[in-house]
């Protein structure tokens, strides 16, 4: 059975427990692998790696960071094939969604900020009072954190960034979906990456997250999950003063006017709201339809929907594979009788599938209001509700309600609509006529509960430096 050691000063290192936790295949809920059951102890032992680390990686010249960067870049890229497997395998998703999109954005994450390295500036002011320029040290050792979801997706949209400016890192992937991380790690080695530079420690969020952010030698922590975990990990820093991102859950609406060509934008409709099974913080999970075409959307969303290929995620056609964990499965089923409970109309799915593997129907949902549990609560599943409007105004309320702001889909032909919505939309990305097309120069983030802070281009290498101003008298 495969293991899923931590990557510490450049090794591969077993857990200081010798203690390991089972990693399942979603398809089955068979487990097939194991991941370490990191402590405190691997804690100290990755932050002393990277603490030794820091001094020759932060005086290295940009250009020579970017070159590791670009070389890891290209060595993942030479395996895509490999990784999109292993990122099918543990996580249940569709192995082309992974080898098309996903390993190809992590990719990506790592070109762009090798790029960044070399393009990052800072600021000069002058002309009110003596001459000004400000440098932007990195920070030391910096924490990132990352998600089940996009599991090397997100982890090098942390790693790359933070390595980029210059800090050694310490990254938590999750213990759900270990493989592609420790495959990088492996990587990393073999192209020659400094050691101590990039640490891996698996394991469970207390014990190995929680003494992680609060490790007196951490700078800063980039957290990406869910907003209970980024609440706590705020109450947790918070009076250490220590930096944080928080990049968290959504709930996010898609509106639909009468003069958009959505009949053309239907797969793509369909694809924001059932991508990974719906487990896309960005996914657009209520849908809110103007009443003059409510009838006709809801018809042929549903049968586009019904239409989906659920199934074996390593088969080419597969549109919707299985939830990530039994936990999560059990999760999404409860909150579909939770929507049942409330008086919700059921149109297509609410059930799991009768198989092997934590598999559920993809499911639209209509006949309940903004104020109640199924309209306000994440559920990140292929669980999706309709909601109609008339006016601007009242689809401006029914988006805003609730305390998520992540992300918006607006389709219409009218651009003052467009801007109008842009303006008044409360959360951080808003996609006019297209949904997850994203600039990796743009900052990414959200409000309210979905989190505190952005990243993405400049932000992230704002995030992971300190600005210090120095002012010289003329
Ligand atoms: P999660 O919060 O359960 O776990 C995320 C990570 O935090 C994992 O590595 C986990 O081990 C770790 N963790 C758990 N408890 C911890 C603790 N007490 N201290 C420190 N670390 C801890 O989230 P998840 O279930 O893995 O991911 C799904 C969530 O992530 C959803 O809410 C989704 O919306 C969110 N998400 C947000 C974004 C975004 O960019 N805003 C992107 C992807 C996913």
């Amino acid at each position: 059975m495969k293991r899923c050691s931590h990557f510490i000063d450049g090794t591969s290192q077993p857990p200081a427990s010798q203690a390991w936790l089972p990693v399942h295949d979603p398809a089955t809920g068979q487990p097939f692998a194991q991941v370490a059951r990191g402590n405190a102890a691997d804690v100290d032992a990755a932050v002393a790696a990277a603490t030794a680390a820091f001094p020759a990686w932060s005086r290295l010249p940009n250009s020579q960071r970017a070159r590791l960067l670009e070389r890891l870049a290209d060595a993942l890229e030479a395996r895509m094939e490999d990784f999109a497997r292993a990122e099918s395998r543990d996580g249940g998703k569709p192995f082309r969604l992974a080898l098309d999109a996903e390993i190809p954005r992590a990719v990506s994450n790592l070109r762009f900020f090798a790029h960044a390295a070399t393009q990052f500036a800072s600021e000069s002011h002058h002309g009110e009072a003596g001459l000004n320029y400000t440098l932007r040290p990195p920070l030391g050792v910096v924490a990132t954190i990352s998600p089940w979801n996009l599991p090397l997706y997100l982890f090098t949209w942390k790693i790359a960034p933070a390595l980029a400016a210059g800090n050694t890192v310490v990254a938590k992937p999750s213990e759900i979906t270990p493989l592609t991380a420790t495959m990088l790690g492996e990587l990393a080695a073999e192209i020659g990456f400094p050691a101590g530079v990039l640490n891996i420690v698996h394991g469970l969020g207390p014990e190995v997250g929680e003494p992680l952010v609060t490790h007196p030698q951490v700078r800063a922590v980039s957290f990406t999950g869910s907003t209970a975990v980024g609440k706590r990990i705020a109450t947790l820093v918070a009076p250490l003063l220590r930096k944080v991102s928080l990049e968290l859950g959504g709930k996010n609406p898609t509106l639909v006017f009468a003069d958009s060509d959505w009949r053309t934008h239907l797969d793509t409709l369909v694809r924001s709201a059932f991508q990974n099974s719906g487990q896309i913080c960005l996914c657009g999970s209520r849908l809110l339809v103007e009443h003059g075409i409510y009838g006709d959307f809801r018809d042929a969303f549903v049968e586009r929907v019904q239409a989906l290929r659920v199934g074996d995620p390593s088969a080419p056609d597969t549109n919707v594979g299985p939830l990530v964990s039994q936990a999560h499965f059990d999760k999404v089923l409860g909150c579909i009788a939770t929507a049942r409970a409330e008086g919700a109309r059921v149109l297509c799915g609410g059930n799991r599938l009768e198989r092997e593997g934590w598999f559920v129907e993809p499911t639209v949902i209509d006949g309940l209001g903004p104020a109640c549990a199924t309209n306000l609560e994440e559920i990140f599943g292929p669980v999706v509700t309709l909601q109609a409007f008339d006016t601007d105004a009242q689809a401006l309320a029914l988006a805003n309600a609730g305390d998520y702001g992540l992300a918006a889909s607006v389709w219409t032909r009218d651009l003052e609509r467009a801007h109008r919505m842009s303006r008044d939309l409360r959360c951080g990305i808003v996609w006019i006529n297209t949904w997850l097309m994203r600039d990796l120069r743009t900052p990414f983030g959200g409000m309210g509960s979905s989190g505190l802070g952005r990243e993405g281009g400049s932000e992230a290498m704002r995030f992971f430096t300190e600005p210090r101003n120095v002012c010289i008298s003329y």
